[in-house]
């Protein structure tokens, strides 16, 4: 399947939610799962800035720190971890921007 195609989906599915917002009340919002901060599963107290396979998935194509609302990560740990990438990016682990 070509990009173009996959454009044409979106664009559709976005068709199809301004009609939905006529019966606003009817519509209901798909129930997001709730994130659990992956950090605290593992019980990490300190994350370690030298993992950057683990780092990268925090992380945007350009290099930026993903909000928690994206990542699911909590206060204490998304603190450690915006350290952890900003050393990551002094040790040359993870890029200031975008490759
Ligand atoms: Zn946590």
């Amino acid at each position: 399947m070509s990009e173009e195609v996959k454009e044409q989906e979106v664009k559709t599915q976005e068709a199809q939610e301004e009609t939905s917002v006529v019966d606003k009340k009817k519509f209901k919002r798909p129930v997001s799962k709730k994130k659990v901060c992956a950090f605290c599963v593992d019980k990490t107290n300190v994350i370690d800035y030298k993992d950057g396979a683990k780092l990268r998935r925090y992380v945007t194509e350009n290099g930026k720190i993903l909000p928690r609302r994206q990542t699911g990560t909590c206060s204490k740990h998304q603190r450690e971890l915006a350290t952890a990438i900003k050393r990551a990016r002094i040790m040359a682990i993870l890029p200031f921007k975008g490759e």
